[in-house]
């Protein structure tokens, strides 16, 4: 395999940029070796500097559930740039699809739109505060919600510890807002109720945990979150960054039909373009600015070359019979590889909702909490990421990150991909087993 290219540009990109990266998840740092480039990328295939071609299981961290460079989406981008950039006006394109998600969405009736995932939880958040005028949040461990002070922390596991920041230049004061808990465990969330009650504005969860592995939940749990965020006056908030559209158009709301107090969105919304945006009720979105005392704003915010982009790619996500083939597909694939682990009784397990899917060294039948992941085994992410490379499959470089399967993933591409999948853990093995 080929890195030169990648290799110049990174000796470059490391000049001008901390880490030569513009997000710390694109650097190498778990797995070793050179970023890699990229150039160009088609349906499910993605090109790097150096041409090789890969079939992606990245899909942009998950935005692109139609495959890279989609005719339509394209098409709109495009019919929408001959038009002007920015107006930092209303445009139409912004009621269009604002109409689009809201007459598909029964868990939703108003929404803001803003720029990035980061900036919707950011702004639900405050949102939550400002109506509930409390200023506590639960958060639980190993949930990402982007980078802002308030969720950058996730603490140790056990009862109601007050957080510490995972990031330096976070005041302790903000931190100490944040109740980190462990994900899945109802009694953790009664106690640090219980302790501080009247102070909690929301509950805020991954309601699908997506970014530390793929944490599947009891329903059972986010039922009880739903009660007792009613009983409490407590807003339950569900970051749907990854899970919106991803597992169905109405997300992991609409999966297990439970109604929170506040979405987030971003990732798929933007079709490939930075949008985020958040959402409740008529009620709850009525206190944010110019109608309400909560102010969030946004230069580029509705950006309408991002909305078309948008709307582009949600309506080819609700022609009928799209989310159950894509599921469908996903576990044709994903059986594939579980079948060749289990015959040849690898401790590797692959964990899978939807469209999403995680590929685990571990012996465990089920991980629904951050530490329950056995660390030591992500050794053999490792070795299994760069075999796949040079087999051409791109992952995200972690191996605490999940895979996502976009439309532009055919079966016989799935079933060519599966494959490589089981070769390369051949290889992880092998290679355990030289090293005992
Ligand atoms: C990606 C992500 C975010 C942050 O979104 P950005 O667009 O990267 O700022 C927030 N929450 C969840 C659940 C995410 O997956």
């Amino acid at each position: 395999m080929k890195t030169q290219h990648s290799e110049a540009h990174f000796e470059d990109a490391k000049k001008w940029f901390p880490g030569g990266v513009n997000s710390p998840v694109r650097a190498f740092r778990s797995v070793g070796g050179t970023p890699l480039f990229m150039k160009a990328g088609d349906g499910c295939y993605i090109t790097d500097a150096d041409d090789n071609r890969y079939i992606d299981f990245c899909c942009s961290w998950g935005p692109l559930i139609l495959g890279h460079n989609h005719a339509d989406v394209r098409k709109s981008i495009i019919e929408a740039v001959n038009k002007g950039t920015s107006f930092g006006a209303p445009t139409v394109q912004e009621n269009e699809l604002a109409s689009l998600i809201l007459e598909h969405h029964r868990y939703l009736e108003k929404l803001r739109f803003v720029s990035s995932g980061t900036e919707a939880v950011m702004s639900a958040l405050r949102l939550a505060r400002g109506f509930t005028g409390r200023d506590k949040v639960i958060k639980f461990e190993g949930c990402y919600h982007g980078h802002s002070d308030a969720l950058l922390v996730k603490a140790g596991s056990g009862l109601a510890t007050s957080g510490r920041s995972d990031s330096a230049g976070v005041p302790e004061a903000f931190a100490q807002e944040t109740i980190v808990l462990p994900l899945n465990d109802r009694e953790a969330v009664a106690a640090a109720v219980a302790r501080y009650k009247g102070e909690i504005a929301c509950i805020v969860i991954e309601p699908i945990p997506a970014n530390n592995g793929l944490l599947l939940q009891d329903k059972a749990f986010l039922s009880y979150l739903r009660e007792v965020c009613t009983q409490e006056g407590i807003l339950l908030f569900f970051d749907e960054v990854i899970s919106g559209f991803r597992v169905g158009f109405e997300g992991a709301a609409g999966h297990y039909g439970i109604s929170p107090d506040l979405i987030t969105f971003g990732k798929i919304i933007g079709g490939g373009m930075p949008v985020g945006a958040y959402g409740g009720s008529k009620e709850i979105m009525g206190h944010i600015a110019p109608e309400g005392a909560v102010y969030q704003a946004g230069t580029l915010s509705g950006n309408p070359v991002a909305m078309c982009a948008g709307a582009a790619q949600l309506k080819a996500c609700l022609v009928p019979g799209f989310y159950e083939e894509l599921e469908q597909r996903t576990q044709d694939f994903v059986n594939r590889i579980r079948q060749h682990a289990e015959a040849k009784k690898y401790p590797f397990k692959v964990f899978s909702l939807a469209s999403i899917f995680w590929l685990a060294f571990t012996d465990a039948d089920r991980i629904s909490a951050a530490h329950h992941i056995q660390a030591e085994r992500m050794q053999h992410f490792k070795v299994f990421f760069h075999a796949l490379l040079e087999k051409g499959i791109y992952m995200g470089p972690s191996g605490y990150e999940v895979g996502f399967v976009s439309a532009a993933h055919s079966p016989e591409i799935l079933a060519e991909a599966a494959s490589v999948f089981c070769e390369a853990l051949d290889v992880v093995f092998a290679d355990q087993m030289v090293s005992l």
